[in-house]
Parts: C-alpha cells; structure tokens; sequence
C-alpha cells in the first residue's frame, strides 16, 4: 500500500521550510493549532508539516512511498507513535486515521513529493508509478 513518509527532498523551495524528521520515517498530518490556522506559513509550522512517527519531530515535504504494510500494521504506528508521546488512543481512531492517510496517498504516483498548506495537499514533484 502507499504511505507518506518524510523526505528531504524538495526542501528549501519555500522559504519556511524545515525537515526535522528522519528520512523515509512514516509520517502523518497533524491537526493545526489555533495560531497557524489561517496561515500555512505561520509561526508554530504546523500547518504545513507531516509529523514523523519514530522521530516525533516533523518535515514540511513528504513522499509516497510503497511499502509492505498492512492497514492494521500502518494504524499500530500510528498508535504506538501516540503512546510513545503520552496518548492514550483507541484502536478505532488509529485505524480511522490510518484509512484517511492511505486514502491520500493513493490519489498520488509513487515518488510523489507533496508539501501540506493547512487541509490541503499540493505536488511539488510528480513521481511515476511502476
Ligand atoms: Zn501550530
């Protein structure tokens, strides 16, 4: 299945761009918070950023990436990416957000490179699928 994970590619094409994460870590898309809500090049950042699952840190592009996981196997990083930062999530809002991820990634090549402005996702490099 396709995935977004992290990737330093593209970056440095916005002025505000920062990668914070580990390459090729799985990423998700983080809610914004109040101050950066109208504006994807905000101050706090997240409303253009992935959040990387293993380095809790986070990128401003991401890449779709095929790789050998299962929904369940997706929605348990997810999970366990939650636990490791102190929440407490339920097995149905992991899976939820698992299903919304992989449904975004789908409508993209593989190798795409995406950047995020708030809800939505824009191609800075269109990848090809094999
Ligand atoms: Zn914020």
């Amino acid at each position: 299945m396709k995935v977004f994970v992290a990737t330093a590619q593209t970056q440095g094409e916005r002025g505000s761009d920062y990668h914070w994460c580990i390459e090729g870590e799985l990423v998700r898309i983080v809610e914004v918070c109040p101050r950066d809500r109208g504006d994807p090049d905000g101050g706090c950042g997240c409303g253009r950023g992935f959040g990387g699952l293993n380095s809790h840190r986070s990128t401003t592009t991401a890449r779709v990436a095929e790789v050998g996981l299962t929904l369940a196997d997706y929605a348990l990083a997810i999970q366990s990416s939650e636990q490791q930062e102190g929440w407490n999530p339920c097995d149905e809002c992991a899976m939820s957000e698992a299903v919304d991820l992989a449904a975004m990634a789908v409508a993209w090549p593989v190798d795409s490179v995406l950047e995020r402005r708030l809800d939505e996702l824009v191609v800075r490099s269109l990848g090809v699928d094999a």
